[in-house]
């Protein structure tokens, strides 16, 4: 008995350090484990993809990741549903409110100029949780990336617009040195003046074939500006969303195998016909005080605002559209919870609320031809998931903040949404 004992007690103490052996060689080295490549299509509305049939869309390489993968049926988006909030909850896994990205620009008593810097955001990102699992990650245009704990980076960050495009000297007095040059070496044509979803496709391609980060951001911007010009679904943001498939398709042809593709988008599209002056129409309804506008809805404080925004609704001529439940408001923006509100209305179908004090008309003018204003109850976002270990599948509606958990798995780092950001860590 003794003997065995020993012997079983020897053979546990081998197994065991078999197993340490293992995880970490898993952790660091094995050329099994997966990486995650997230391709972030601003303002890529998930029915661009659920109705790509009947919208006739060429987009076989996104079509393919479809067939292939996991497919949400929408993604109930973070409030507001603009760019640099919604970025951010795709990684942090948290509402704005708790991740400290409000909007893409900083409120004007802090100066109002964007969240570019990384030392802004309140909470742990994907990128703290793969280095702290000492692997490593790269980002290309994600927003509040300026001086990110990140191996490879070519922040969000410009003093120039183009539509999506920016200018690349910006972005590279931020970027991690070498960078631009070591992209250029393999595609000439980089450095050009300006970044655009061209030449982010060659970056993601460079890092796909010679650093191999664990985890890659990537931002793509056309389709949005395109959306804002000329409309979402239309001709221009249609042919905009082949071309984007384009770039994903060449990608595509350079990923290692054990690349997980995630597809996902920051918020959905509206198409824009009028903005209703909510200023004129308060004035005109007697409402001095207790509405106000947030997130993209009409929110009354008090019974009276409440009565009397009702009466106004039943008038199309006023803008307004559904009343939005206070419960659902209440799931749809759990941040709003706390909060005053008596009741809530959505802008009617194509219209935006605005807020014009010196105009007296009711109706103000639509500087762009589509939008996203804020209230995630008003459109879904897009999530895919394709590649090694991922079935294909149709799954149910998910929240966004429900993402960034998704992303931690498919890299095997343990990560909880919400913790607090821990201390710069070095690169190793
Ligand atoms: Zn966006």
């Amino acid at each position: 008995m003794p003997a065995v004992l020993t012997f079983s007690r020897r053979l546990g103490a081998v197994t065991l350090a078999l197993a340490a052996l293992a995880i970490a060689f898993g952790a660091a080295q094995s050329p099994e484990r997966r990486k995650l490549l997230v391709l972030s299509v601003d303002g890529l509305d998930w029915r661009y993809l659920r109705d790509a049939d009947r919208l006739g869309l060429k987009i076989p390489s996104l079509r393919r990741l479809m067939a292939e993968g996991e497919t949400a049926d929408g993604v109930l988006g973070a409030t507001p549903t603009v760019t640099w909030p919604s970025h951010t909850t795709l990684i942090t896994g948290v509402e704005p409110s708790r991740h400290g990205i409000l909007g893409n620009q900083r409120p004007r008593d802090e100066g109002g100029d964007y969240y570019w810097k990384a030392d802004l955001l309140k909470v742990d990102t994907l990128w703290h949780a793969t280095r702290r699992a000492k692997l490593t990650s790269a980002a290309i245009t994600w927003p509040v990336t300026v001086d990110a704990d990140i191996d490879w980076n070519l922040p969000e960050l410009f003093a120039k617009r183009r539509g999506g495009a920016m200018d690349l000297p910006s972005i590279a007095s931020k970027s991690t040195p070498g960078l631009v040059e070591r992209i250029t070496a393999m595609y000439p044509s980089f450095p050009q003046e300006w970044m655009d979803d061209r030449t982010r496709a060659l970056a993601t391609m460079y890092l796909m074939r010679e650093p191999r980060p664990d985890l890659t951001l990537v931002h793509f911007v056309d389709l949005d500006s395109e959306a804002h010009d000329n409309g979402p679904f239309t001709r221009e943001a249609n042919a905009m969303l082949e071309y984007t498939d384009e770039l994903v398709g060449r990608i595509l042809a350079v990923l290692p195998a054990n690349v997980v593709v995630a597809l996902v988008s920051d918020h959905g599209f509206e198409r824009t016909d009028r903005v209703t002056n909510v200023a004129a129409l308060l004035s005109r309804i007697g409402v001095k005080s207790g509405a106000n506008v947030e997130a993209g809805l009409l929110l009354a404080t008090d019974d009276v605002a409440a009565a009397a925004i009702r009466k106004a609704r039943t008038d199309p001529e006023h803008g307004i559209g559904r009343e939005v439940p206070i419960d659902e408001l209440r799931r749809i923006d759990p941040s709003r919870s706390r909060g005053q509100v008596v009741a809530a209305f959505e802008p009617a179908d194509f219209t935006m609320f605005g807020r014009d004090q010196a105009s007296p008309s009711l109706t103000l003018p639509a500087r762009e031809k589509g939008g996203h204003y804020g209230w995630p109850g008003r459109y879904r976002a897009t999530f895919v998931l394709w590649g090694p270990g991922i079935r294909p599948a149709r799954t149910p509606e998910i929240r966004m903040t429900e993402i960034a958990s998704r992303f931690a798995a498919v890299l095997g780092v343990p990560f909880m949404p919400g913790a607090p950001t821990a201390p710069r860590s070095p690169a190793h």
